[in-house]
């Protein structure tokens, strides 16, 4: 069994569509040999952010495309690698784990920006699979497509591979198979057949923008005697209506679609296309030998697909609804000569099974000739993964990575919290005392309560800590962690954020913003993670709302998120699929009785934080423990209760 992952992202229709169509064909002339997948870790790994960034894209491909170029020229400069590293370290770690667990035979991408990551990945060693390159984009192509390696390029036209070659990419790994459309285009005799202009004019008019010049346009069609005319007007009711006028009296000769997944047959028994230069329509029409005349070329990728057609003269621009009329009339003038030689002309161009033809090479790649045995390659990284993945050092752990010592506002001494967690077997604890910005009026104000760590007790707070750090280990088997919990209070809800950091290996300076905070944690190897980043129950609890509100900007470079504080179970952040963690937020004895986060990994930081960075067999319990009884009393600070809790303490100290 051959696998295929197939690495696509919803930038533009190109190149989902490339993706599928490809998978299309895998499925079709190979079900039984290969499994194919087609993923997309923008969607997975950051959800809503990537909607929004989708909707930005689109947005900025329409009305600013330079924009998009800007983003492009961002990722490609390496003064912006490390800010870019950030940003998709959480979709490099998942496609690193993907292609691991995945152990695929061939990887296709059909969006630039996995490439780089595969790269980064792999760096310095041969990559355990073929790893081809569909660029769905024509002759204006950016640099991204081709600027990090692979082991084949395939183009949709010479034009596009002049373009790569222009570049520096070798002749032998440019493949010219076409842009893969649909395997339909590959069997004409499933749509009807298209009969010779003299006898009927076929005319196809796809609605997709420009929807207010509509009607006008059909009226002038119209115009033209003997032609049949199908529109589709898509999802819009109103647009159905409005075309329903414009062709009364015609009726006859006028077919209306709404939304349809029969593009590919409309095309292959009409004459003519009237559409929007689009990826995936211009690489239709041009499979189903359909001439196009474009009422609209939008800047950019748009101008590629139609210079292809310019270039061939198989299409034509032409936007007002006079214009477009005489295009179709010069079209079929002199018994339709100007459309016959298109018609003659397409066949240097179209490649209408060009999706069977990838999923060939796909196939026979997955097989390369002079690569080393695969089956014994697979033989060894099944080893390798075995060992890697043995859950021999694995185990369930208990954790809680938020918590206060006396060094702030809690109740019990670095130690007493040693020995209380130790006590009930907890695996993990990270304390996480509250360091206040000084330099805001709200940061001076609690710094002098003395509920919150001074900037110049930091060097205490961290030697006292890993002074415990060895004991804890000896004693109780418990991996005690470093942490702060940044407080970055505003006078709102909407301007207060808490910020942890775990496992710090040095101080940060609380005044830095919280991006640089983020950072700055993460340089040393901590997590940076949202402490009760939603609306608590409790109105009078302080809510801190700033990174939720701000998720979109915040999520990709965040580690975690806690979907539990003590009590409150905070769902949205559940809904929003982000990353999770649950801590007590524990200051005194009784807030044992709450929220827990359960890790299936090995004890140790590093598997520890990768496990809550992956967020992968991740799990919350409600913690309860009956040893002391259910009530600690309110007022933890009452000695004697203390010492019930602590009696080997105490004894020592008698
Ligand atoms: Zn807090
Ligand atoms: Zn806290």
């Amino acid at each position: 069994m051959k696998r295929v992952l197939i690495f696509t992202a919803g930038f533009g229709e190109g190149h989902n569509t490339a993706a599928r169509n490809i998978r299309d064909a895998l499925e079709l002339i190979a079900e039984d040999e290969c499994q194919v997948e087609v993923l997309d870790l923008f969607e997975t790994c950051y959800g809503r952010f990537n909607e929004l960034v989708r909707k930005t894209y689109l947005t900025a491909i329409n009305s600013a495309p330079k924009l998009w170029q800007a983003f492009y020229e961002i990722v490609d400069n390496t003064s912006a690698v490390e800010g870019n590293l950030i940003l998709l370290g959480k979709m490099r770690r998942a496609l690193a784990d993907l292609l691991k667990d995945a152990d695929p035979d061939v990887v296709v991408t059909t969006f630039p920006v996995y490439n780089y990551l595969i790269a980064d990945i792999y760096a310095g060693q041969q990559k355990p699979f073929s790893h081809l390159t569909v660029v769905t984009d024509s002759i204006s192509i950016n640099s991204i497509w081709y600027k990090a390696d692979c082991d084949y390029y395939l183009v949709p036209n010479e034009p596009t591979a002049r373009v790569l070659l222009d570049n520096g990419v070798p002749s032998e790994r440019l493949k010219v198979f076409g842009f893969p459309v649909q395997t339909i285009f590959a069997k004409p005799e499933e749509a009807p057949v298209l009969p010779d202009p003299a006898e009927e004019k076929r005319v196809l008019y796809i609605i997709n923008s420009g929807k207010s010049k509509a009607p006008k346009i059909v009226e002038r069609l119209l115009e033209i005697e003997d032609i049949k005319l199908t529109v589709t007007v898509g999802r819009s009711e109103d647009l159905r209506r409005e075309i329903e006028t414009a062709v009364r009296g015609h009726e006859k000769r006028v077919e209306i679609f709404g939304w349809t997944t029969r593009i590919p047959q409309l095309l292959m028994s009409h004459h003519v296309v009237i559409s929007k230069a689009g990826g995936a329509t211009t690489q239709e029409a041009i499979a189903a030998r359909c001439p196009m005349i474009s009422n609209q070329v939008v800047p950019g990728q748009e101008e590629g697909n139609f210079e292809v057609l310019r270039m061939h003269d198989v299409g034509m621009l032409a936007e007002k609804p006079k214009e477009i009329r005489d295009a179709v009339l010069g079209l079929f003038a002199d018994n339709a000569t100007r459309w016959r030689g298109m018609r003659e002309r397409f066949k240097a161009i179209s490649i209408p099974d060009s999706s069977i033809r990838i999923a060939h090479f796909i196939l026979q790649e997955a097989v390369p000739p002079n690569a080393p045995n695969k089956r014994l390659a697979s033989l060894t990284a099944h080893r390798d993964r075995k060992s890697f993945d043995s859950s021999a050092g694995k185990k369930l752990l208990l954790c809680d990575l938020h918590c206060h010592s006396t060094f702030s506002d809690g109740k019990m001494t670095v130690s007493e919290l040693v020995d209380f967690y130790g006590q009930r077997g907890f695996d993990t604890l990270c304390i996480t005392d509250h360091l206040a910005d000084h330099k805001t009026m709200i940061g001076k104000v609690v710094s002098t309560t003395g509920l919150v760590l001074r900037y110049n007790e930091l060097g205490e707070y961290f030697e006292v800590l890993a002074k415990e750090r060895e004991r804890a280990m000896k004693k109780y088997g418990l991996l005690l962690l470093t942490g702060l919990e940044f407080n970055k209070d505003g006078y709102t809800a909407n301007s207060s954020a808490h910020l942890l950091g775990v496992d710090l290996k040095a101080p940060i300076d609380p005044r830095l913003e919280i991006k640089e905070l983020i950072h700055e944690i993460q340089k040393q190897g901590g997590l940076a993670i949202a402490a009760h980043p939603h609306r608590f129950n409790n109105l009078l609890n302080h809510h801190t709302l700033y990174l939720w509100e701000n998720q979109d900007e915040y999520a990709p470079l965040l580690d975690a998120w806690e979907i539990a504080n003590r009590n409150d179970i905070f769902n949205p952040v559940g809904l929003k699929r982000l990353p999770f963690v649950a801590n007590s937020d524990l200051h005194k004895p009784k807030h044992i009785y709450s929220w827990k986060t359960m890790l299936f990994c090995e004890k140790n930081p590093e598997a520890i934080k990768e496990c809550v960075r992956r967020n992968r067999d991740v799990a919350i319990t409600l913690y309860r423990d009956h040893r002391f009884g259910y009530g600690f009393g309110e007022d933890a600070e009452q000695r004697p209760e203390r010492e019930l809790m602590f009696p080997h303490l105490h004894s020592h100290a008698a």
